[in-house]
């Protein structure tokens, strides 16, 4: 993105400089010329305005208000009762291991629609 707007602005500072290069006498074309080299510096400034990194976070927001609420969970091989510590969330998927019977498996919300 800062590379494209880097170009349209040397593109611009160009025809503005050709403007002025042409200019005479014309008053005009010198004030075309002056306004697309002020527009080629903006454009150029706000390339740099976007190019600067942005804090990207990334919450892993797993909504099981599904069919599956952590309170219920339970082993899905002895049926015995998860605790938070035995669920596991990988790349938002819900991952299950069972202390009671050592079952790991992937727990696939029902869909809800
Ligand atoms: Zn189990």
């Amino acid at each position: 993105m800062r590379v494209i707007s880097y170009l349209i602005a040397i593109a611009v500072a160009g025809i503005g400089f050709i403007f002025l290069v042409g200019y005479q006498g014309q008053i005009a074309r010198l004030i075309i010329g002056v306004v697309l080299l002020l527009a080629a510096a903006a454009i150029a400034y706000l390339g740099h305005l976007a190019s600067i990194p942005k804090k990207t976070t990334t919450t892993q927001k797993i909504d099981l208000s599904g069919d599956v609420s952590l309170e219920e969970f339970r082993c899905r091989s002895c049926n015995a009762p998860l605790s938070k510590d035995q669920i596991d969330v990988k790349a938002g998927a819900i991952f299950v291991e069972c202390d009671h019977c050592g079952a790991t498996y992937q727990v696939e919300e029902e869909p809800k629609w």
